[in-house]
């Protein structure tokens, strides 16, 4: 839906960040909805999403992987083939064309497993912008790979000692900078959260996926799918894929990350288990404990490792237009090998959430039914803690 004027779905959402960004999320949005309805901006955007990024990735129908759980239809929308090797880059190619129309020279971005940074530091590259990239100490010794592709990439990364050293600190960190600097510095968000304009806004640049999914559906099936299926971290490859069914019958499916076990409080299900609260700068689902602190996250899956949601996901949970169900790590491990072994393809940890999903609820389906399911990355990040897990030599 469209957020009112105040950013809010529902009641979700909004803008509560300190005075001095109020100005400059304004003349984000004021500068956002301007170029949005621009016929030049829009052709320089798809120039670049349809030959650096390769887009329109492939819709893929998983034969064997159907045949294997004994389920549905099931197609494939391939994020992962995208350049760097997942949706991310959607909407940081989006975000800074936006930036260089607002004439600012400084891009910042907050990243937990490395993924938005590389995605914000690859696009920064080709546009020749300075790039700070905020990330927590912990974040930085787990994602040795993805530090090295930043810096190669000619980014500097700004370490974050602060709280649990992860993505929620390193957000913080990188919305302070942002206070600081707003005159010069653009903040790249990583996905459907934070203040008002960003969910809307991170949200539409990553509707190309629904937007492709409709056409090539049609083309391959002659009708819309029945269900779609995503992971859900902050929500923005499930948005993406959504969005455009919204007013539609389409049944949307998210998947939380369940970590060690819903039970456990070592999680990532903000939506299944969270409370109303406020994070970086807006009203959603959220782990937190009884007096509002917010909690810790975890899931094996590093792009799922989010205390928070988009507020829009909120409001599509309390409107029941989507349902949400959660995944374990080592459930997710399962979907991992079940993709690789049935397709030839390694898939990201999170999208292995939703894969497992299908299987786990194969037989809620009908044989005929159409799912696409957004793999929404790929999983060369992921070989070397996936093999650990299984424990393979
Ligand atoms: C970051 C990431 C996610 C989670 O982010 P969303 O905003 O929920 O899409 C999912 N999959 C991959 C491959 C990621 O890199």
């Amino acid at each position: 839906m469209r957020p009112n004027k105040a950013g809010y779905f529902g009641i979700f959402g909004g803008k509560f960040v300190p005075e001095t960004l109020m100005n400059a999320l304004s003349e984000l949005e004021k500068a956002y909805c301007k170029l949005k309805t621009n016929k030049d901006f829009h052709s320089e955007l798809n120039f670049y999403l349809n030959y650096y990024v390769g887009r329109p990735t492939p819709l893929y129908k998983a034969k064997r992987l159907s045949a294997e759980i004994n389920g549905p239809v099931i197609y494939l929308k391939r994020e992962d083939l995208a350049h760097t090797g997942a949706h991310k880059i959607n909407n940081t190619i989006g975000q800074v064309l936006l930036a260089i129309k607002m004439g600012k020279t400084r891009i910042i971005a907050e990243t937990g497993a490395g993924q938005h940074g590389v995605a914000t530091a690859t696009v920064c590259a080709l546009f020749n912008l300075k790039c700070h990239i905020y990330m927590g100490d912990e974040d930085i010794k787990r994602q040795k790979l993805n530090v090295s592709r930043m810096k190669l990439l000619g980014a500097e990364i700004i370490p974050v000692h602060s709280g649990s050293k992860t993505l929620k600190d390193a957000t913080n960190e990188a919305i302070r900078d942002w206070v600081t600097n707003v005159k010069n510095t653009y903040y790249v968000l990583g996905s459907v959260v934070g203040p008002h304009p960003y969910p809307m806004m991170v949200r539409d640049f990553q509707t190309i996926i629904g937007n492709e999914t409709k056409k090539q559906i049609m083309e391959l099936e002659g009708k819309l799918p029945d269900y779609l299926v995503a992971c859900v971290g902050g929500g923005s490859n499930s948005l993406g894929l959504f969005y455009p069914f919204e007013k539609t019958k389409v049944k949307f499916i998210g998947i939380e990350a369940a970590g060690y076990g819903i039970k456990s409080y070592k999680h990532a299900a903000s939506l299944i288990t969270g409370e109303v609260g406020i994070l970086h700068g807006s009203k959603s689902y959220l782990l937190q404990d009884k007096n509002g602190q917010v909690l810790n996250a975890h899931s094996i899956a590093p792009g799922l490792d989010y205390p928070g949601v988009g507020p829009e996901h909120s409001y599509y949970k309390k409107t029941k237009r989507a349902e949400y169900d959660a995944v374990t790590d080592k459930e997710a491990l399962e979907g991992f090998k079940l993709l690789a072994r049935t397709e030839g393809i390694l898939p990201a940890l999170e999208p292995s959430h939703a894969l497992y999903y299908l299987k786990k609820k194969a037989g809620r389906f009908k044989k005929k039914d159409i799912i696409v399911m957004c793999l929404s990355g790929r999983g060369d990040k992921d070989v070397e803690a996936v093999s650990e897990a299984l424990g393979i030599k």
